[in-house]
């Protein structure tokens, strides 16, 4: 394999957390993705959990799981939509994981008696991580999670200040995302803030070479200038980041002002491509001619914080771009349903996400209800999946006490945890007694479809790779019962044993999934899946 030393960029944010930093990273490198270069996005999260596996949706949103079934950041999933290259296990480290490791050598001897620190045992682990698992990409784009200042990222901030040193200016670069607040009552945006977050930096040994400026208007000249002074960086380095009304946009807005160049600048590459940004134009513009609605009721526990649920939020988006309709969302909290079933009545198809745990099964099972009698398409994921064969199993079957064990023990368990699988690499184990993270079946696994079932025609080939993240599965046994009932289970893993997709014969459109394929969905490569399903509420739509 060709080796190289990659060029290094490490993004720091300041001033207020959620200023898009990961989405700030993931539209740089589609633009050095366009311009011929191959690339690598990285994301180092200062908080101490091992993973974000076992954190609550609520405070960290979605966990983002890789194809090598590794458990991560939502920002891992921009980086994909974004570049298109697929994030591995050596993408996303926390604090957590860097000190058990370290704690781990520790225990086994392999720093000879000698004492532990924060440096240099654990900024070693921390570089160690950042040079990894490199082949040939020409840069490394690495997000430092979290906000400049916070006591958690100081051992990262160390540690990418140690590697300027090791590996030279020549190879590494500093961009720091600040924000410019706007004062109405005064008219101005303000320097302030991105002064002093600049000075922390400094106090800490960094001397970011670029700035990536947030802001809602267009900076005046004289205030470039006046960041430039205090921060120390050249005027061109002051790279204004202004408000775009579609995330597509953002590639094409950092292009005009001008950051990817700074960087080809900073790296002397003048040799390098212009970039191409045909594909983020031609995706803006089909997003600004759509027409029509199409309206989408998505059926969740987490529905107050739309985050839990972004690479959904973005395949659904991705539909619609490649049916020419705007989609308009519907977050119906499944512990609210009223009896009337009132919230569905202007939706033109049901998603229900997955999810863990029984708290609002009962409110998706009765949406899953009512788009099976009202013949509304629906798209059941994962746990969304499990309650669909759960719901039938209650009103088709008749058998009332059907469940899945993960919710209580049951006379009819549909849904079971499967204590052993085979894999491709030998067998595979799981118990109730596991450890909780790190227990469920994860990442890319096959999947056989049935020739000529709806989700063979729609993802038109047999053999599909899709992303998994849970512990319960269908039960195997009962297949033939729900098939005469007129439920099929179109897909199985390759030694049948785990139903992977279900239909139903008399629906226009009913499918429900064991696997999460609204991970693998990109906005200029749509999951075939989103665009089929946006296509049917379509239909649905023009029938009221
Ligand atoms: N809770 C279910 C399980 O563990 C489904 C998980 C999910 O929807 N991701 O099997």
């Amino acid at each position: 394999m060709k080796k190289t030393t990659p060029k290094f960029i490490f993004i720091t944010g300041g001033v207020v957390s959620s200023l898009g930093k990961g989405l700030a990273s993931a539209s740089l490198a589609s633009i050095f993705i366009s311009r011929g270069f191959k690339v690598r996005l990285r994301k180092l999260d200062p908080y101490l959990n091992v993973d974000p596996g076992t954190m609550s949706p609520y405070q960290h949103g979605e966990c983002f799981v890789t194809d090598d079934g590794a458990e991560t950041d939502l920002d891992l999933g921009h980086y994909e939509r974004f570049t298109g290259v697929n994030s591995k296990k050596s993408d996303n480290v926390t604090t957590g994981k860097i000190y058990s490791q370290v704690l781990k050598k520790e225990r086994r001897g392999d720093y000879l008696g000698a004492t532990i620190q924060v440096i240099p045992h654990v900024t070693d682990a921390i570089k160690k991580f950042i040079k990894s698992d490199i082949n040939d990409e020409d840069f490394m784009f690495c997000e430092i999670g979290g906000t400049v200042g916070d006591i958690e990222s100081l051992p990262f901030i160390e540690a990418i200040r140690q590697l300027r040193n090791e590996l030279g200016r020549e190879n590494t670069c500093f961009v720091h995302v600040t924000l410019l607040p706007y004062i109405n009552a005064a008219k101005e945006l303000k320097t302030k803030p991105t002064q002093h977050s600049v000075k922390e930096l400094q106090g800490m040994g960094i001397q970011p070479d670029i700035l990536l400026c947030r802001t809602e208007t267009k900076i005046p000249n004289d205030q470039k200038s006046k960041i430039a002074q205090f921060c120390n960086v050249r005027e061109e380095a002051v790279i204004e980041a202004i408000d775009v009304n579609s995330i597509y946009e953002v590639p094409i807005a950092y292009h005009e002002s001008g950051f990817d160049k700074e960087i080809i600048n900073y790296f002397n590459l003048k040799s390098a491509n212009p970039p191409d940004l045909s594909i983020w134009k031609s995706i803006v513009s089909v997003q600004k001619l759509s027409d029509g609605i199409v309206n989408i009721g998505i059926v969740g526990k987490y529905t107050s914080i739309i985050d839990s649920y972004k690479s959904l939020i973005e395949a659904i988006t991705h539909g619609g771009i490649a049916n020419k309709t705007k989609v308009n969302l519907i977050w119906i909290d499944s512990e609210n349903i009223d009896k009337n079933l009132n919230c569905f009545k202007n939706v033109n198809g049901i998603i229900v996400p997955g999810g863990f745990g029984e708290r609002g099964s009962e409110g998706k099972i009765l949406a899953i209800n009512y788009a099976r009698s009202n013949k509304i398409p629906f798209l059941g994921i994962c746990l969304g999946m499990q309650l669909s064969v759960i719901e039938f199993a209650r009103n088709v079957m008749e058998h009332k006490e059907a469940s899945s064990t993960e919710f209580k023990t049951t006379n009819f368990p549909v849904i079971s945890l499967l204590t052993e699988w085979k894999t491709k690499i030998g067998k595979e184990k799981r118990d109730l007694l596991s450890e909780y993270g790190g227990t469920m079946r994860l990442g890319s696994y096959e999947c056989h479809l049935i020739k000529n079932s709806k989700i063979f025609n729609i993802y038109k080939k047999s053999i599909i790779y899709e992303r998994h993240r849970h512990r319960y599965e269908v039960n195997v046994n009962l297949c033939e019962n729900f098939k005469n009932k007129g439920l099929i289970f179109t897909g199985m893993s390759p030694d049948k044993v785990l139903p992977e997709t279900l239909e139903l014969i008399d629906h226009p459109w009913f499918i429900g999934v064991q696997f999460h394929p609204e991970l693998k969905s990109r906005p200029f490569e749509p999951h075939p899946l989103f665009v089929s399903f946006v296509n049917a509420s379509l239909n649905q739509s023009r029938l009221l």
